[in-house]
This record gives structure tokens, sequence and C-alpha cells, in this order.
């Protein structure tokens, strides 16, 4: 048996979104799990707008999430090279094999002319296909106007009276029939190549034996199918996921909560959060729990991928990360949130605080205001704190300042408040949380009580005796 190669084909012309993200996340489980490879290719024949910095930053992105590729960029590989723009010479004799056939002939039909042929096919209810008006151009006819410097593309003549069918691994059998395609172009007239064409001849040359892709390719893969079956090359099998829509059904965008992987990283999400929730995202696990990237790919079963769109969810992609918050190494956890602390923090305090804050936090910003309950000179009080302060008999606070006393843990601070005031339960907790830090809820208060210090402690429960 073949081994199974997987592949991501971006291309360069702006930083990865979840949607890309998730294409390159199911190859990389569909190659893991069956011991295949992944490669990555870079697709920048758009020369206007593909930049060499979002080569790197998709490459940034990619490792981060620890979707390694085995070839491709700085990976090498046989197939090399692995960016678009290094291979014309490929495209190249794959393109005179095809003028030899005479499969390809030149188009002279101008923007305008083909903008208005499309309109009329769509006012017909027609598949806006190329009417085929180049097609039979008379080899003199054509080459006159070569010379005459006629810009003009190169087109595909797709075969006649067939279907051209496959079987999608995510929508089953497809058929298309090659008339409602109609010639395609494979060449510009600026000389670059078409997508249709160089993605497949890559396909074929790099040995990709399984294309997962978005279901935005569905119409193109017959084009492709046509064209490897021209030259006679491999034909990978295709799946074409489902699209990510927003809340309203619409396809996920900037402006309906898209956010790049480099937003994402800068917001602070743990990598394994983002590829459990993508992987959730168009495929049905059975596991519920946060699960490596390794696990990801055992329990990857290609007949589970959806064709309803997957809805993007923001709060699902957060249940993920307050699971990776919980569950990653304590070090792991300390490195994350260490910048977002250190200089409010003391040095020393940095891990005790970190560990006591870790139930209470998502991201690493969720810890400022626990660095105020500990820490502030002047301890801001939440609305919900100030109506318990509020309700409280100012002589707890007064017994509880008596009570306390250097070196005292916060049990036996509190079993002495208890035994001097009376108070218990919820009417002594609650008002003492309130008044030592500001909240009503939050971390354990034995771990925020020794961090704070009896000073501090001391001051803040004098606020309320002073104050009555
Ligand atoms: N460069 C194409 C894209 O980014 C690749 C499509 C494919 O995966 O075949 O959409």
């Amino acid at each position: 048996m073949t081994q199974v190669k997987t592949r991501f084909a971006p291309s360069p012309t702006g930083l990865i979104h979840f949607g890309n993200v998730r294409t390159a996340l199911f190859n990389v489980l569909l190659s893991k799990k069956s011991t295949g490879l992944f490669l990555l290719r870079i697709e920048d024949t758009d020369f206007e707008r593909s930049r060499e910095e979002y080569i790197q930053a998709l490459q940034e992105d990619l490792r981060w999430l620890e979707l390694d590729w085995q070839e491709g960029e700085d990976a090498g590989g046989a197939a090399a090279p692995y960016r678009q723009s290094q291979r014309t010479p490929a495209y190249e004799k794959y393109l005179s094999q095809l003028e030899a056939q005479g499969k390809v002939y030149p188009c002279f039909c101008s923007a305008v002319e083909l903008e208005v042929s499309r309109k009329v096919q769509a006012s017909a209810g027609k598949p806006p296909r190329y009417s085929g008006k180049c097609a039979h151009l008379k080899a003199e006819e054509a080459a006159q106007k070569k010379a005459d410097g006629a810009p003009y593309t190169l087109r595909f003549r797709m075969p006649k009276d067939t279907t051209l069918m496959f079987d999608d691994v995510v929508r089953g059998q497809q058929k298309f029939p090659a008339e409602d395609i109609g010639d395609f172009i494979i060449r510009r007239s600026d000389g670059s190549f078409a997508f249709f064409f160089v993605n497949a001849v890559d396909d074929a040359l790099m040995g990709v034996t399984h294309v997962l892709r978005g279901e935005d390719h569905l119409t193109n893969t017959p084009r492709q199918i046509a064209l490897l079956e021209a030259l006679e090359l491999p034909v990978p099998t295709y799946g074409h996921i489902s699209l990510i829509v927003d809340a309203q059904g619409a396809p996920l965008s900037k402006r309906s909560g898209s956010l790049s992987v480099q937003e994402l990283r800068e917001m602070g999400y743990f990598p394994i959060a983002v590829n459990n929730y993508l992987a959730r995202l168009g495929h049905h696990f059975v596991e519920t729990e946060l699960m490596s990237l390794d696990q990801l790919s055992q329990a990857f079963d290609q007949s589970h991928l959806g064709r309803a769109p997957a809805r993007y969810d923001r709060g699902q992609l957060d249940y993920w990360q307050s699971q990776a918050v919980q569950q990653v190494a304590e070090g792991a956890f300390i490195a994350w949130i260490a910048p977002a602390i250190k200089g409010s923090v003391p040095e020393e305090q940095i891990d005790a605080f970190a560990r006591a804050v870790r139930p209470n936090v998502i991201f690493p910003h969720d810890a400022r205001v626990w660095v105020e309950a500990v820490y502030a000179e002047a301890l801001p009080l939440s609305d919900d704190a100030r109506t318990v302060l509020e309700a409280t008999n100012s002589d707890l606070f007064r017994t509880a300042v008596d009570a306390l006393n250097e070196d005292m843990d916060f049990k036996a601070f509190t079993q002495r408040v208890k035994q001097a005031s009376g108070a218990s339960g919820k009417g002594l907790f609650l008002p003492l949380r309130a008044a030592l830090t500001g909240q009503t809820f939050g971390p354990e208060m034995p771990a925020l009580f020794s961090l704070m210090g009896y000073e501090r402690a001391r001051h803040r429960l004098m606020q309320h005796v002073l104050s009555s």
C-alpha cells in the first residue's frame, strides 16, 4: 500500500485564519493516523499579492500549533522546491505535453467580452462557462493575432461528452458533466500559471495521496481530474470539508469574529486548545476530553467529517482554552502567565500566585484582577463586594482585626473570628473575602491571604472598622 501523504497548500496573501488552519490540521491528523507524511507547499503564483512575510508568518503559525511538516520549506524533500514560484520549469514541461496533444489553445477574448458572455449565460440560467469562441481558431489566425501582439490566455480543452466522477471522502460520489464546465484557463495572459493547473500538477509530482480541502474547491476538482487524466498523472483522493460559518450561517469572516492564528497566539490561547476546538469543527469525535495531537489523530476518522456547515462558536473555543489552562503542566502554565504578572507580583511569589489563580483564569490578562485583589495599595471593591460590606455589621471587622496576628494562616484566623464573633459559614467568609480582596468570589482564600501578608490584611480590615 502506498504511504499516505497529505498536504497544506496555502496562498501566502495574508495571515492564516481559522478556516485555513483547520484544513492544515485535518491533513496533519490524517497523515499522522496512517503514519504517513504531511507536506507544506507554498502556492505563491499570485505575484502581486503573495508576500515573503506571510510565508514566514504561516510557518510560524503552523509550528506554534505543532502542525509540523516532513516535506516542504525548511524540511526539504524529493520533490523540492516547494514554492510554486520556483517550479516554472516543471509547469512548462507539462504544459508542452498538453500542447503537443492539442489539448490547449490560445484564447484572445478580452475580459469585457468574457464578462458579457457570463452575464448572458447567467440570465439564461446556465452555468457560467466559456463559450468556446477561440476553441476553433485556425492556427494561422491565432499566429497572426499573436504576431500583432494581442494578449492571450491558454485554455485547456475539456474532454467532450463525458462526465467527470470522483468519490469524495466527505460528500460521496460526485458527477460533473464536462459540458457544464467548459474550457478553462491554465495560463494567464501575463504568463503566470493558473491555480487549477499548478495545484493539480504539484499534487501529482509531490506524491500527494489525499487532499482534504475546503468545500469551495469542490467544483475545481473535476477540472483538475480532467487535467491529471490528460497528463496521465495520478489522481489523489479528494475530500471537501464543510465551510465554517458564523452564528447567522454566513461564511466566517473577519467581521463575524474570525481570528488569525497570530491573534489567537497573542491573546494567550494554548495551541492544544485551538487544535481541540478546530478538530471538532466539522468532525465528530466520540471523546469529549482534551486530547493531544497524537490522541486527536488516533481518534480522527475521515468518515466522521460532516457535510453540514461547521458553526464557529467562540464560547466553545474558550471552553477548550479553560480545559487547557487547567491541564497543561505546571511549568507550562507558569511560563504562560508569568509575563502578565511580572512586575506586579513579587518575584519570589510568582509561582505561588500563579498556582492560586489558576482555576480563575482563562487568559493571562484575567490575572490582573487578582493581582489587585492581593497587592493593590488602595483596594478596588466590586459592586457585589460593596453590597456585602454595607450589609455587614462593622463589629465583625473589629473582631477580625483583633483576632489577626502575624504568622497566622487563614484557617487559624477564621477560627478565631468565628469563636469571637459567633459568625459562621457564608456570614463569616463572604464579608472577610469582600474586605480582604474586594471581590465576592475568586481563588481559594488561604492562598490569597498568605500572599497578601499580615500588614496588608490588617490594613484592609481596618478600612471597614474606621468607616463604620
Ligand atoms: N492555494 C489554495 C488555497 O489556498 C489551495 C487549495 C487546495 O488546497 O487545493 O485555497
